[in-house]
């Protein structure tokens, strides 16, 4: 029987093998563990290649979500943490960190509903929520101070928009680049637009390494400060502290892999998109399944000044970078494809299979929900991501294509 596994992290190895293993022992013979050369210079290569003036290497993308949010709470209001009053719009539709990040600043999380077509943050909803008088009535106490947008599944979000919006109200930007490294926003890489992007290392994204590890990108000097004072301990003299701290630091060893890794990852993520190319090729004649859109939203808003009208019909430059490619299938259907593709050997994932609002860490008034938020629920029981391992082959392809059409008897 055929065995496809969602990704090949050994054979992504033995790809690069010599690569890898000479890093390694470079670092077995310097033996500089901490903060060492490597974290240096894969910081400056991944500066240059995003376009940002300071890129921090960290222990995670959650540390990095975490110490972006310090750093603003630092800077912002001049203290430790956020308040529980000062809320952070962000996606109920995304992996647990995010949220719990905002949780750990102090903030409390706003869930704010998702576009159906791109499973990001709806900037329309934003806007609303924003302008809506009634909602503030409610909340008056509260106040929103700024915008944590995902990158979900390698695909950017209307950055245009929530850009504009954060502009408005003078709120701060986060960008969650876990799932986006290489991605664009027209012309723009992914974690150079807001005041700061995160990055994650963790095995299983688009640059993984061979454990944890992150990075946060910013143009900010006095943030990107912050966070690497923060990441030891919490001062620039770790033996006479500034600030509440933590050991966040990426490892040398962890440095010198990724920076081995880096030097291909554009041929992988143009890989990921060719496979993804395939699959909607191949299955875009079956009426069972949505594939996924390479378009920022799919109901532009009217009011906006900043859009040129292409983007209702027309995809934009391809910035997508499949971190995951991701259909949806209709409800009761969605867990029976699953079944058949494992009986076939093929690994299928559903990320994620609950929303953030319904989380119990998210419940006892940890956090607020604005609306409605049955786009990210919907999207919970319908969606289905197959394997998009960059080496994959054409015939891996078609053995997945073939047998999704032969369950939809097509
Ligand atoms: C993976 C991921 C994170 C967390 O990254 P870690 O490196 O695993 O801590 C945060 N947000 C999103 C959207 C992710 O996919």
């Amino acid at each position: 029987m055929k065995n496809i596994p969602m990704l090949d992290l050994k054979l992504e190895y033995d790809f690069m093998k010599k690569d890898i293993d000479s890093a390694i022992k470079k670092c077995l013979e310097h033996q500089k563990w901490i903060l060492g050369p490597e974290v240096r210079e894969l910081e400056s290569n991944i500066s240059e290649y995003l376009k940002v003036k300071h890129c921090i290497g960290v222990s995670s993308g959650t540390e990095a979500l975490v110490l972006s949010l310090r750093a603003l709470a630092i800077k912002l209001k001049g203290q430790e943490y956020f308040d529980r009053t000062d809320e952070i719009i962000t996606t109920p539709f995304t992996f647990t960190a995010t949220g719990d990040a905002i949780l750990r600043s102090g903030a409390t999380p706003l869930f704010i509903d998702i576009d159906p077509m791109t499973y990001n943050l709806d900037p329309n909803k934003i806007r609303s929520y924003l302008t809506d008088s009634s909602t503030h009535q409610l909340n008056s106490s509260s106040k929103v101070v700024g915008i944590l947008p995902v990158h979900l599944y390698g695909q950017s979000c209307h950055m245009d928009e929530i850009m504009h919006i954060a502009k408005e109200h003078n709120l701060f930007v986060v960008e969650d680049v876990a799932q986006g490294f290489g991605g664009m926003w027209k012309g723009k890489k992914l974690g150079s637009i807001g005041n700061t992007g995160t990055l994650s290392f963790f095995p299983s994204k688009n640059l993984g390494g061979f454990g944890d590890g992150g990075m946060v990108s910013t143009n900010d000097d006095e943030i990107a400060e912050l966070v690497r004072m923060l990441l030891r301990h919490g001062g620039k003299d770790k033996y006479n502290v500034d600030h509440i701290g933590y050991n966040a630091r990426l490892d040398t060893l962890q440095g010198a892999i990724i920076l081995a890794k880096f030097k291909y990852i554009d041929e992988f993520n143009e890989k990921r998109r060719e496979i993804a190319k395939i699959y909607s090729g191949e299955l875009s004649g079956i009426d069972d399944i949505t594939l996924p859109v390479n378009k920022p939203s799919a109901h532009p808003p009217n009011d906006s000044t900043t859009e040129p009208p292409h983007h209702s019909t027309t995809p934009l430059p391809d910035g997508h970078v499949f971190h995951q490619y991701t259909t949806s299938v209709s409800n009761e259907k969605r867990d029976e494809l699953q079944k058949y593709m494992k009986e076939k050997g093929i690994s299928t994932m559903v990320y994620y299979p609950f929303p953030l609002h319904k989380m119990n860490v998210f419940g006892d008034g940890r956090s607020e929900s604005y609306g409605s938020l049955e786009n990210a629920e919907q999207a919970t029981l319908s969606v289905l991501s197959l394997p998009i391992e960059p080496l994959q082959s054409m015939e891996e392809t078609s053995y997945v294509i073939e047998c999704i059409k032969s369950f939809f008897k097509t």
